[in-house]
């Protein structure tokens, strides 16, 4: 295992192919816009050798028995699975925010596990052999730090992607040859790519026959020729890309868009080439993991907005007592979705593969909920943090080093303690409730719509209908659905 001096090392010998702001960032370990994302990632890997949060941070790899970093390992069992939210909610109280290159990769090497076996069993192909190789050799045994790109740009919404008038607007295969293949095209919001050595593509949805070039899923390093990526972020985030003392200083995520241009990718990294059958599975299994544990994201997250709200209040000179009816919402806030997802997991079952996958529908009920949830709690923070945390009515960092008016600005900022402290609680509040915090929750790891589906599918409406039926001694068939009118 990788410490975190060992892991920043390696990232560094990167080759630069990261641009942001329309320059190419030449050392991601120490841009303002990446190293603190970086910094993250290399916190987790020293957590490995911490003996205090070890067994968060690690475990023993099922696949070559060793102790590794948990983001390697293959989730063979429920613990495992469980093991996935807790290390995420810990993460998010170190940070505040998402650890990306620890996080989607991870979970779609996992999601290709199963779907690999499948396909070797029915169609005698040998990806997941390959694929065992990678995640013993590679993933596991160079600690590496994965993203996971899902997402295409897609295009228009209402066509499928061969019908795309631009057929880049989803990752596709361009050419097949001996040793490989050869792909182009978008992936897009993909987090932790400049703290990740590789990314782990797949299909970004079940497809058909006909978008059968669109099935491919591979590893490829971040660094690949013809691979350029563009972080983005551009907005409220940008002020905490800045240097003063006002901005988190613990870590915060990277997200960006992926311009795959004839990206050649050896055979040893490619898990699937055109056998459509099998990427709903990716999606399936993927979709399971994910929506279980990213309740426990959310939480960790929660769980820094209570500690933010508390300080705040202190800072206005106000007791937590004050709150504490609220504070209280905002702690069941984050049980509901943190347990929503562990239940997901302990309802799962292992796939013949040795894959532990959550129960769809509590797992996707969790996603519907992590959409809505949060949100609440993050009113809830604001309501306590007041206005000035609501606005960002807050004067930069180059304002209160003014020679004449800074002083002002700090005078002004004292209230139940120093300016300087009151500020930068004020400023987290702000960050978490409408800056980087926000979005993971409605549209990160998927829509809630597509949620809503699985949920309807899942769902024994038929069952609970005659339950209550029967409760009320009703003749079987007496209650009927209307019939359809065509
Ligand atoms: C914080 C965050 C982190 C993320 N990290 C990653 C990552 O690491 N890797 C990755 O791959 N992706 C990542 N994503 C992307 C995420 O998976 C997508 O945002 C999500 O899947 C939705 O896709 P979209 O943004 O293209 O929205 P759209 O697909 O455009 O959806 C917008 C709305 O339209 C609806 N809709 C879409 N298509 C249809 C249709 N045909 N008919 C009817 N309704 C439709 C959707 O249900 C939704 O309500 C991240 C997103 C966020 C917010």
């Amino acid at each position: 295992m990788m410490t975190g001096k060992e892991y920043v090392e390696s990232i560094k010998k990167m080759r630069p192919n990261i641009y942001k702001f329309g320059k190419l960032i030449e050392d991601v370990t120490t841009n303002p816009h990446t190293s603190e994302h970086v910094k993250s990632v290399a916190r987790s890997y020293d957590y490995s050798h911490n003996p205090d949060y070890a067994s968060i941070y690690t475990c023993k790899s099922a696949l070559t028995g060793k102790v590794a970093h948990r983001w390697t390992t293959l989730m063979d069992s429920m613990e495992s699975v469980r093991g996935n939210s807790d290390l995420k909610r810990h993460q998010y109280r170190q940070s505040g925010t998402c650890q990306g290159a620890t996080c989607a990769g991870w979970t779609g090497l996992n999601a290709l596990w199963s779907a690999t076996y499948a396909m070797d069993k029915d169609l005698g192909t040998n990806y997941n052999a390959r694929l065992k190789k990678f995640m013993i050799d590679e993933v596991e045994g160079k600690s590496m730090a994965l993203s996971g790109a899902i997402t295409d740009a897609k295009g228009n919404r209402a066509l499928r992607p061969s019908q795309q008038p631009n057929k880049m607007s989803n990752l596709h295969l361009v050419e097949k040859r001996s040793n490989g293949i050869v792909v182009s095209g978008y992936k897009v919001q993909i987090c932790g790519i400049a703290a990740a050595h590789m990314v782990i593509c797949v299909p970004g949805s079940g497809y058909g026959e006909s978008e059968k070039d669109f099935c491919v899923a591979f590893a490829v390093p971040r660094d690949a020729e013809g691979l350029t990526i563009v972080e983005c972020r551009t907005g409220m985030d940008r002020r905490y890309e800045e240097e003063g003392w006002d901005v988190p200083k613990n870590g915060t995520i990277t997200q960006a868009w992926l311009f795959f241009d004839k990206v050649f990718i050896p055979d040893e990294h490619v898990f699937m080439c055109g056998e459509f059958k099998y990427t709903g599975k990716i999606i399936g299994d993927f979709a399971a993991i994910y929506r279980a544990a990213i309740g426990a994201c959310v939480a960790g997250q929660g769980d820094v907005m209570i500690g933010a709200a508390i300080s705040m209040a202190r800072a206005n000179g106000l007791s937590q007592k004050t709150f504490q009816a609220t504070l209280n919402e905002m702690a069941i806030n984050n049980e509901l979705t943190y347990t929503m997802g562990i239940g997901a997991t302990a309802l799962g079952k292992q796939d013949p593969s040795g894959l532990w996958v959550p129960s769809p529908l509590q797992a996707h009920a969790n996603k519907v909920l992590v959409g809505r949830v949060p949100y609440d709690t993050k009113v809830k923070c604001i309501d306590i943090a007041g206005g000035i945390s609501e606005t960002d009515c807050f004067p930069s960092y180059a304002d209160i080093q003014h020679p004449s008016y800074g002083k002002k600005i700090l005078e002004g900022l004292t209230a139940g303690c120093d300016g300087e402290s009151r500020g930068k609680m004020s400023r987290l509040v702000t960050w978490l409730c409408n800056g980087s915090g926000i979005p993971g929750c409605m549209h990160g790891g998927g829509s809630p719509d597509g949620a809503k589906l699985v949920v309807r599918a899942f769902t024994k409406w038929e069952d609970f209908a005659k339950d209550a039926q029967r409760i009320m001694g009703v003749p079987e068939g007496a209650i009927k659905e209307p019939e359809t009118k065509k």
